[in-house]
């Protein structure tokens, strides 16, 4: 396993465009580290670097303690998936595990018993003489993650590895992958547009956007306290609900004016926001914070709204409502499926003020 550190790591391509900005980021040994943001942020540049397919503008890279930033990929010790897994398609599956061993002139007996050893550990003994265009995404997935644990490195990369797979068989294989983690106590770091793989299998996550590492932290913390806008924005599904809004005291109690809604800050939270008194803010709250009055569990902070329905999803174990309020403004809703909304149908839909964020609008940073 390696521990891994970008320190201030910026890449210009030759064009002029900045892809990554100082990029600080500390991987721990055995750490699960998903990098994740929106296509183009520079998720792939960052993995790549770190690989040595890239070459790194300013700043450095670290495996170890060593700087890495002039050796080539195979002095670095750490094996990449790809999307494109990758396969050479004129070899048997046993021939593309085996590959990376032979040019390291790796005696036979022992290329035989690693590649069979891998192959037991992911399920794919059956496929060794079979072509990559013989088998299935999934199988092919495996083959490409198979290829990178024989070489036994102190670090796996992976760029996307399950995007070419149906959602069911994604579902599996995040699962498999994250076992594997466990298995190998090896550090993954782990490249993806998509926030739910991110959430499920990451032991820490860096959120990047537009070049910029926006915040590292566990999938909770991400969760519950987002720094900014974007990763607020970003990590959860469906996404948080925005409202440009205005703290307004009135006598001792403060609230939040956004349009149309009028909420109550509980009172031991009013000194925090007391000194953004006439700042614009943005209130957020997450769809999964909105609930149907009849059906809220207790211990929530409920503020009713009357809203107007427009559109209804119903998901089995929840409905996701779309609602509007009288000034327009609209948001969704995940609340009981019991609650058998209908578009048209004017509601009123409780938020709990327990769960709600605050942020700047200049800045979309999170009130302190
Ligand atoms: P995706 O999820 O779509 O793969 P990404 O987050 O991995 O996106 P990168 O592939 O790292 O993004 O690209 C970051 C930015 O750098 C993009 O705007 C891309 O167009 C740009 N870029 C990538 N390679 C080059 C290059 N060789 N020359 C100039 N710009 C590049």
């Amino acid at each position: 396993m390696a521990h891994i550190v970008f320190e201030q790591v910026t890449k210009q391509y030759d064009n002029g465009f900045v892809a990554v900005k100082d990029l600080n980021l500390d991987i721990g040994e055995d750490e699960f580290l998903v990098l994740v943001g929106p296509s183009g942020c520079g998720k792939t540049t960052s993995l790549r670097m770190l690989a040595g397919l890239e070459s790194i503008s300013s700043g450095n890279i670290y495996i170890d303690g060593k700087r890495v930033n002039e050796l080539s990929p195979r002095e670095r010790d750490i094996a990449m998936v790809f999307q494109s897994y990758a396969l050479y398609p004129h070899m048997s599956v046993f021939e593309n595990m085996a590959f990376s061993l032979q040019l390291q002139g790796t005696p036979k007996p022992d290329i035989q018993t690693r590649v069979h050893a891998a192959a037991t550990q992911l399920g794919i003994e059956a496929l060794l003489d079979r072509k990559p265009k013989q088998l299935s995404g999934g199988q092919r997935q495996r083959v490409a993650v198979g290829r990178a644990i024989v070489r036994d490195p102190a670090a796996f990369l992976m760029d996307e590895p399950l995007s070419n797979l149906d959602a069911k068989l994604r579902v599996q294989a995040r699962a498999e992958l994250s076992k594997l983690h466990k298995k190998l106590s090896t550090t993954f770091i782990y490249v993806t547009h998509d926030q739910v793989e991110a959430m499920t299998m990451g032991s820490r996550i860096a959120v990047m956007n537009q070049g910029i590492l926006q915040q590292v932290d566990t999938p909770q913390t991400l969760y519950d306290q987002p720094n900014n806008v974007f990763v607020a924005g970003f990590m959860g599904s469906p996404s948080m609900n925005f409202f440009d809004a205005t703290l307004k005291p009135e006598g001792d109690a403060l609230f939040i004016k956004a349009g149309a809604l009028r909420l109550p800050i509980p009172a031991e939270e009013r000194s925090r926001y007391q000194p953004h008194i006439g700042t614009p803010v943005i209130f957020g709250i997450r769809p999964e914070n909105i609930y149907n009055p009849k059906f809220a569990p207790p211990g929530i902070n409920p503020c009713e709204v009357e809203a107007t329905v427009s559109v209804v999803e119903m998901m089995g174990h929840e409905e996701i409502v779309y609602l509007a309020l009288a000034d327009g403004h609209e948001f969704l809703a995940r609340v009981d499926p019991r609650s058998r909304f209908t578009p048209g149908e004017i509601v009123r839909v409780s938020f709990d003020m327990n769960r709600f964020h605050l942020f700047e609008q200049a800045s979309e940073h999170v009130l302190a």
